[in-house]
């Protein structure tokens, strides 16, 4: 990485909304901040750095990410420490996974020191908007898409980068109803399921409605082929502690590699737990669940940190897990992490860069 600066220009809202926004009334991705990032990309060169303030940019209603779908996004977020420092969680891992989705649809890389210098640009003039009551923070929502103006099947030329941010609490406040999908398909193999492609979260829109009605919180996807192996849990990561060991499905071209699913998977090993990342069947989780042998399921994601599993179905029957207060392996990550972002332990592996 480079340490060249990005030329960022800033232009500043005339009037600040902070004032009227009330942080104990979040819900998330609703509020947005002051000011977002903007970037193009055209001639083979990303260019146009800047902060601007909040709100709507004209398009042409011909652009091809609106009609064959060339866009992604990535999710992170920053926190506020005690002493009024501002950290920004694993920025580099999701600058390496953006350019693994730009990659697989097409489209222009965007150097990691780009990436990151333009997050930290804009949390730090977003600094006074960073919640500070435990479990909130601001979430960073960088994406890309496709703005050539007319409509071949191809490649665009030109590109925006932007990014938005937004302060946010808690995803989920309960521990969660899940089944496991095995009708519907979230990724199949040689697929895009890996990437943070847009596409992807519009073909789970209509199963998890489904599940929804059904009277569950959340699905559990399965693969393409069998619908027999767990892979991710809606939009976060999927993690089983079967008979002393944290497993969790290895990635592959239907998983998403999640950074709060590495974060925990380090921890564990620095814990000195047992890790496998593997296949894992709904036979073995629903037998675990059955003899106990299942002591702890939750799902691993940003937006959701750590959401306990209170209770699995599959096919039509139940299996009610242990009460996610009681679960030792999940409440430790849950604690440790927060200490770690909120910066009230050691940051032993560098996870909080410093803006
Ligand atoms: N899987 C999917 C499909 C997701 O959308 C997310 C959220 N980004 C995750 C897993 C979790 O990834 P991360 O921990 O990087 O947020």
């Amino acid at each position: 990485m480079t340490t060249e600066t990005l030329d960022i220009k800033i232009t500043k809202a005339a009037q600040s909304r902070l004032a009227q926004t009330d942080f104990s009334q979040l819900v998330f991705g609703h509020t947005f901040t002051d000011h977002m990032l903007v970037a193009d990309y055209a001639d083979g060169e990303w260019k146009n750095f800047e902060i601007v303030p909040y709100g709507e940019i004209g398009l042409s209603p011909a652009i091809s990410s609106l009609h064959y779908g060339q866009a992604f996004f990535e999710g992170l977020k920053a926190y506020k420490h005690q002493d009024g420092q501002v950290s920004v969680f694993r920025p580099d891992k999701n600058a390496a996974r953006f350019n693994k989705s730009a990659q697989r649809l097409c489209m222009p890389e965007l150097p990691e020191e780009m990436f990151i210098q333009s997050i930290a640009a804009l949390v730090d003039v977003e600094r006074n908007w960073i919640p500070t009551a435990e479990n909130h923070a601001l979430y960073i929502r960088p994406f890309m898409f496709a703005t050539d103006p007319f409509l071949g099947v191809v490649p665009s030329k030109t590109y925006k980068f932007m990014i938005l941010t937004c302060p946010v609490g808690p995803y989920f406040t309960k521990p969660l109803r899940v089944k496991f999908e095995t009708k519907f398909t979230r990724a199949a193999e040689g697929g895009f399921g890996y990437a943070k492609a847009a596409g992807n979260y519009a073909g789970a829109m209509l199963p998890t409605r489904r599940a929804v009605e059904e009277g569950f919180d959340q699905m559990i996807w399965t693969d393409a082929k069998e619908h027999l192996y767990a892979e991710e849990m809606g939009a976060a990561n999927v993690m089983f502690f079967i008979d002393g060991t944290l497993v969790t499905p290895s990635t592959r071209d239907t998983i998403l590699d999640g950074v709060t699913r590495d974060t925990v998977i380090a921890m564990a090993k620095d814990w000195g737990i047992p890790v496998e990342e593997r296949r894992i069947s709904i036979a073995e989780i629903v037998e675990g669940a059955k003899n106990g042998k299942l002591t702890d399921a939750f799902g691993a994601g940003t937006a959701a940190t750590i959401a306990p599993v209170g209770s699995l179905n599959y096919e039509g029957e139940e299996y009610p897990l242990s009460d996610p207060a009681t679960r030792e392996f999940s409440n430790r990550v849950f604690n440790t992490l927060n200490d770690i972002r909120y910066g009230r332990t050691e940051d032993t592996h560098d996870w909080n860069y410093m803006v």
